[in-house]
């Protein structure tokens, strides 16, 4: 199991790591080896407004003769790809609210989260807000059983804030440590939406005594280009405390960490790369680079 997890961590880097490789070991970097590079992070869904940056920053250093050779090159990227993940302050939650269109992952990682704290010894309730779909319910149901978690249900079509409401006074009287909030995410019906998440984080906020919130928002890292739209969405309307960027092991384009900690300025907080109970990583920036460029 382990060595198929790692393997599926492999995938993000490899392509780029590869085709990297060859640039930094070139004796003199010019203007073509640049243009190289700049095709690489756009092609790893960097983003072009990432990426024209970062270029424009190490065509500066080539000219003023910082970066000379290939090695050069490697640590002045190093050190903007730090610098665009720099992690924010992270604060000790124990109230998670998950939220992201449907199909993002919201579900699969409020299980795998539930998992994380109770493996810690912690005592963790799921609530099921997304009462959209019946299936949803189910879904979570399952992950309640594999985690070991609690889980406050709720029935079809009911209003959403009111199991969470529930869910927030069982939290407090039953000494839960941790409550992990699903949500629905039908985007076809954005305000309806997010008035919907607005109503939620107020009972949230009302019911949480002294204790963090964190609003975690689930991305799917095989849209590309289309799940930094879909994320400003929620961070114009919803304010996020980290990213969970879901599905990597589907995509071998590295960069689209880099687009959406700088487009978006939220921080990424987990990868998950699978389906799989222990799929899910909290994220390392420094490692992740490292990865990337080795
Ligand atoms: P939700 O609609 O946001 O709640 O999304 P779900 O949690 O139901 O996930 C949608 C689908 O994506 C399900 O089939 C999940 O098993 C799958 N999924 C979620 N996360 C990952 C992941 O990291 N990797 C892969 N390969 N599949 C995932
Ligand atoms: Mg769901």
């Amino acid at each position: 199991m382990f060595s198929s997890f790692k393997q599926k961590f492999q995938k993000i880097y490899n392509k780029f790591t590869n085709k990297a490789k060859t640039l930094f070991g070139y004796e003199v970097v010019d203007e073509k080896v640049l243009q190289e590079l700049e095709k690489l992070l756009i092609e790893s869904d960097a983003g072009v407004t990432t990426t024209r940056s970062i270029i424009a920053q190490l065509k500066q250093e080539v000219m003023d003769g910082i970066i000379k050779e290939g090695a050069d090159l490697k640590n002045a990227l190093a050190q903007k790809l730090k610098e665009l993940l720099k992690p924010a302050e992270q604060k000790d939650c124990s109230i998670y609210l998950l939220v992201g269109i449907n199909g993002s992952g919201k579900t699969t990682c409020a299980g795998k989260l539930a998992h994380k704290f109770i493996e810690q010894g912690k005592k963790v309730l799921l609530v099921a807000a997304d009462t959209f779909r019946a299936a949803a319910q189910e879904q979570l149901t399952e992950w309640a059983e594999k985690s070991g978690a609690a889980i406050e249900l709720g029935k079809q079509n009911q209003d959403p804030a009111s199991v969470v409401f529930t869910g927030m006074e069982r939290f407090n009287n039953d000494n839960f440590d941790v409550v992990i909030i699903d949500t629905a995410g039908r985007l076809q019906t954005k305000s309806n939406l997010m008035r919907e998440l607005e109503k939620i984080k107020k009972i949230i906020e009302r019911k949480a005594e002294n204790k963090n919130v964190c609003t975690l928002l689930t991305v799917d890292a095989m849209l590309g280009q289309n799940s930094l739209d879909q994320a400003s969405i929620f961070n114009e309307s919803t304010n996020l405390n980290g990213i969970v960027l879901t599905k990597m092991d589907g995509t071998g384009k590295g960069g689209i960490v880099f687009a959406i900690s700088q487009e978006l300025q939220v921080p990424i907080t987990y990868l998950s790369v699978g389906e799989h109970i222990d799929s899910l990583r909290s994220f390392d920036s420094a490692e992740y680079v490292a990865n990337l460029l080795d």
